[in-house]
């Protein structure tokens, strides 16, 4: 392609980048980063047993709330071993749900990590010995 060709080409994605810059800024994209893990996790509650839904972003914000409180009592500030971080039920809004794991063979939502941090399983692949 000629000269005049390669210009007007750059232009064209000169174009697109601005018209990309307005998109992500005119969105609420404040970490790139994070946009490539949007996906739901799954809340189950240990008292109620009720199943729920928790987007990334707000189950990231508990995280921060928890790193912010151990900050603040724990004079290292870091956070506790490997507990999991539990979630208030919106349900009967007990401190008693943890974050879930999905059986794909039994459709069965089961707690990912259980209080004492040990990984949780499905209750139907492995009956409770
Ligand atoms: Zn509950
Ligand atoms: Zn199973």
């Amino acid at each position: 392609m000629g000269r005049k060709d390669a210009i007007k080409l750059g232009m064209a994605v000169c174009g697109l980048g601005a018209a990309a810059a307005v998109l992500l800024a005119s969105g609420n994209v404040a970490r790139p980063t994070a946009v490539s893990d949007p996906r739901p996790l799954h809340g189950l509650c240990t008292d109620c047993g009720h199943h729920f839904r928790i987007e990334y972003q707000d189950y990231r914000k508990v995280i921060e709330d928890r790193r912010e409180q151990s900050a603040r009592h724990e004079p290292g500030g870091q956070l506790p071993g490997r507990r999991p971080v539990v979630l208030t039920c919106p349900q009967c809004m007990k401190p008693s749900a943890l974050i879930a794991d999905r059986c794909h063979e039994h459709d069965v939502y089961f707690p990912k990590y259980l209080a004492d941090g040990a990984r949780g399983r499905c209750p139907r692949c492995k009956p409770i010995e």
